[in-house]
């Protein structure tokens, strides 16, 4: 029997796993993250779909890989509340307050107010050092703060959707994905719009 050729997309995981490697060489590569933020909406927008969700997403791929494939998922089902409409709409604005967060903080940076701190920060509590990955570079201290902040929300959204990989089925994260939610709603708006 054939099988079917894989698409190039169906490798996006190693760049998942390439973004956060990075991170711990050089912080500014933390702004390729900015990828995975536009690029589902605006596909979301013009396209109407979820075609990067379906097709794109490395963190998707990475998730089904570990806890399907390698088998590191306890497999067991989603909790509903997880899936639920306040839920999934509260964490978005608990995310999107903390992405506003890391706008102001890089601002301040940006307006002497503030000096850079070459740290990051997990799950939104815990400091961690992170200095050794800026020693300084022809950008300015704030587009490193917008670094530190920015990799310090991907890992930390990692780190839950791997923690929920493991408890639940692989791909639970996805139940509540800010970015998940987001382009859900934007196709919902935009197919509502066409059926009036
Ligand atoms: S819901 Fe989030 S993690 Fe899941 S495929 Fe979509 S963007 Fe990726």
């Amino acid at each position: 029997m054939k099988t079917k050729k894989k698409q190039w997309y169906e490798y996006l995981w190693i760049w998942s796993i390439v973004y956060f490697a990075l991170g711990f060489f050089n912080i500014l590569f933390a702004w390729l993250g900015m990828i995975d933020f536009l690029l589902p909406v605006i596909l979301a927008v013009f396209g109407g779909n979820k075609f990067f969700c379906n097709h794109l997403c490395g963190r998707g791929q990475l998730y089904c890989k570990l806890g399907g494939d390698l088998k590191c998922s306890r497999n067991r089902p989603t909790p509903k509340w997880m899936a639920s409409k306040w839920f999934r709409y509260g964490f978005l604005l608990f995310f999107l307050s903390m992405f506003g967060n890391m706008v102001f903080q890089t601002y301040l940076v940006a307006e002497g107010a503030r000096s850079l701190r070459e740290a990051i920060k997990l799950f939104w509590t815990f400091r961690v050092p992170w200095g050794w990955t800026y020693t300084g570079s022809i950008f300015p201290d704030w587009a490193a703060q917008f670094s530190f902040g920015f990799y310090s929300l991907m890992l930390t959204s990692l780190l839950i959707g791997l923690i929920v990989m493991l408890l639940f089925k692989p791909r639970t994260w996805c139940a509540f994905c800010p970015m998940g939610t987001m382009t859900q709603a934007i196709c919902k708006l935009r197919n509502r719009k066409k059926a009036l």
